[in-house]
């Protein structure tokens, strides 16, 4: 279950709670209101980078550094502006005359950037996402939405691709949902075991795409139909 799907039901709120350059990121999603202690002040986490500057073994009041902090903290911003973002709002605006189109909508080579939570360096690839509408669908941007909300916050891949599936699949109750996330990790290929190269697929059936092999394989024929060589841009 994603904690959002707590929320299902009530009057959607009138504005997304989006991120730009405010003082402060926005509030932690409700699911985790409770267990996120008090936000440290914008202040105290330009410090802390200054820590970590000095930490590195250089000098945070040097010219070139001088601005650094502050640049680091806005980057804070956007690499984390979906704890600010609620999914199940996003999903919620559903479209329910489909006109009777019950096939597969799959969303293809979405890219992917998310930070690992173990060491809070890059996750980069892409993500693929396809659902069996039941009664509802939902425009494609949303979709990607979803993949970017959850990817804007500390990450392992596996809880990512889960908690992509869940989102659509608890809130558009569809006949069946299936992520796959093909990534690679930073934190893997550029210290550690250095391995370039190396990439991890995870995915998510659910429903339909759980139950019936045809349908997972329609899907699986359909993602890796003719779209380049994977992970070649990152
Ligand atoms: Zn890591």
């Amino acid at each position: 279950m994603t904690g959002g799907a707590r929320h299902m039901g009530r009057e959607p709120p009138k504005q997304e709670r989006r991120v730009k350059t405010s003082d402060t990121l926005a509030p932690p999603p409700r699911e985790l209101q409770s267990a996120v202690p008090s936000r440290p002040s914008r202040a105290e986490a330009e410090a802390a980078v200054r820590t970590l500057l000095r930490w590195a073994g250089d000098d945070p009041d040097r010219e070139g550094l001088a601005g650094t902090p502050d640049r680091v903290v806005r980057a804070y911003e956007e690499f984390f502006e979906g704890y600010g973002q609620d999914p199940v709002e996003i999903l919620q605006r559903t479209f329910e005359e489909t006109d009777g189109y019950d096939e597969m909508v799959v969303l293809r080579d979405i890219r992917l950037e998310s930070h690992c939570e173990h060491h809070m360096v890059p996750i980069i690839g892409k993500a693929h996402v396809a659902y069996l509408p039941g009664t509802r669908v939902v425009g494609i941007s949303k979709l990607a939405r979803i993949v970017e909300v959850f990817s804007k916050r500390l990450q392992i891949q596996e809880k990512l691709t889960s908690q992509i599936a869940n989102a659509i699949n608890e809130v558009l109750q569809p006949k069946g949902v299936a992520v796959v996330i093909e990534a690679a990790h930073q934190c893997m290929t550029t210290r550690g075991v250095r391995k370039p190269g190396v990439t991890m697929v995870t995915s998510r059936m659910l429903g339909a795409f759980r139950d019936n092999p045809a349908t997972r394989r329609e899907f699986m024929s359909l993602i890796q139909g003719q779209h380049g060589d994977g992970l070649s841009n990152v």
